[in-house]
């Protein structure tokens, strides 16, 4: 029996996660998938009912768990808290050792033509960011914040460099065969590093192809030209804007998944977005990125490859039908769409 543990979190993370469980439930039993689920407190919800956003009942969950499931935390409600919930996010993420975060953006025929870019510029956009997750600006120290100035440090080892670029080199190898690593070298020690790291990994694939991008012109082509990409693997900060920015060639991010890996604990599998508080309670989330999160799951954790291909299908067919939610132009509300979906998996 695997356990799967969910952090619903707060804003539209419980919704989205109602909606990917019973899809999740409606979708397995064929498959013989023993699981079973528990839901624990994360985020600002954790903050409200025990003072801390990552409770320590949580934190061991999650580290006995088989996979992992987070819908989005945070929130206005929180912005002042003394422990912010992202703080327990970071916490989370350091904790278990989740350093490399995986970003697939692929456009299907059905978004793409919902998409609002050109759809010669997209057809067929299919990459993926590697981004680097418990290392960078995001965790350096010192940091201070004083009245009159502010400092936080950007650092990173070159084991930490190295341990993602293979993890993004053995991705590219089942694709495309390209890599582009994405830096500043031109500015930043950090990125010099970076650059240098990336060119040693590269002697340990001769089959994959290296190429470096400044981050400046990578954000550019990201929207002029998302075709010539297969690999992109970057730091946390670089990493973290990029993957908002891909989000527009879909048209938004309720349709992006990603998932997080370590070392020796289990993975943990969350939309890219946040938890867009403006429609938190509106029943308009669109439930695809916890779904096709779900998915990376049964691929990634459980190798239940038909599985995560039958519910991709079943997810293409239900927006060809005209099943979208607001963000995509449509006026189908998040239970409505999980209906859909769950009616064409039976
Ligand atoms: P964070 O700082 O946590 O990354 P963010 O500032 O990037 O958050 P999000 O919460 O990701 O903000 O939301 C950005 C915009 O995208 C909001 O307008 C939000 O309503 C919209 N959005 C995010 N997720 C979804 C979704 N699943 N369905 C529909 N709209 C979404
Ligand atoms: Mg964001």
């Amino acid at each position: 029996m695997k356990k799967i543990v969910a952090l619903p979190g707060d804003g539209i993370g419980p919704e989205i996660m109602d909606a990917g469980i019973q899809v999740l439930n409606q979708l397995t039993p064929k498959y013989g998938l023993d699981y079973k689920i528990e839901r624990y407190d994360f985020g600002g919800c954790a903050i409200d009912s025990t003072g801390t956003p990552l409770p320590k009942t949580t934190l061991k969950a999650c580290q006995e768990a088989d996979a992992i499931l987070l819908g989005a935390i945070g929130g206005p409600k929180w912005s002042n808290a003394p422990k912010r919930p992202e703080q327990g996010l970071l916490e989370l993420r350091k904790n278990l050792g989740l350093f490399a975060n995986i970003r697939p953006v692929k456009i299907s025929k059905s978004l793409e033509a919902l998409s609002p870019l050109k759809s010669e510029r997209i057809r067929g956009v299919d990459f993926i960011i590697v981004r680097e997750l418990t290392g960078g600006i995001y965790f350096g120290e010192p940091r201070e914040l004083k009245k009159e100035r502010a400092l936080d440090t950007c650092l990173y080892t070159r084991s930490e460099i190295q341990r993602i670029m293979r993890q993004a080199f053995n991705i590219a190898r089942t694709r495309k065969k390209k890599v582009t690593s994405v830096d500043k070298a031109n500015v930043l020690a950090t990125s010099k590093l970076w650059r240098e790291v990336a060119e040693e990994v590269a002697k340990e694939f001769p089959d994959v192809k290296l190429e470096h991008q400044l981050v400046d012109s990578a954000a550019m082509l990201l929207i002029q030209n998302p075709k010539q990409f297969d690999v992109i693997v970057t730091e946390n900060l670089f990493g973290d804007i990029l993957s908002d920015e891909a989000s527009v060639i879909p048209g938004t991010l309720g349709v992006l998944p990603s998932a997080s890996h370590s070392e020796k604990n289990s993975s943990l599998y969350e939309p890219i977005h946040g938890s867009a508080p403006d429609i938190a309670g509106k029943n308009s989330a669109n439930p695809l990125s916890m779904i096709f999160s779900i998915s990376m799951m049964l691929r990634e954790s459980f190798k239940e490859y038909s599985a995560a291909e039958e519910l991709e299908a079943a997810c293409e067919r239900v927006i060809e039908k005209g099943y979208t939610t607001k963000d995509l132009g449509g006026k189908t509300t998040t239970t409505e769409f999980v209906q859909a979906l769950i009616e064409e998996l039976k």
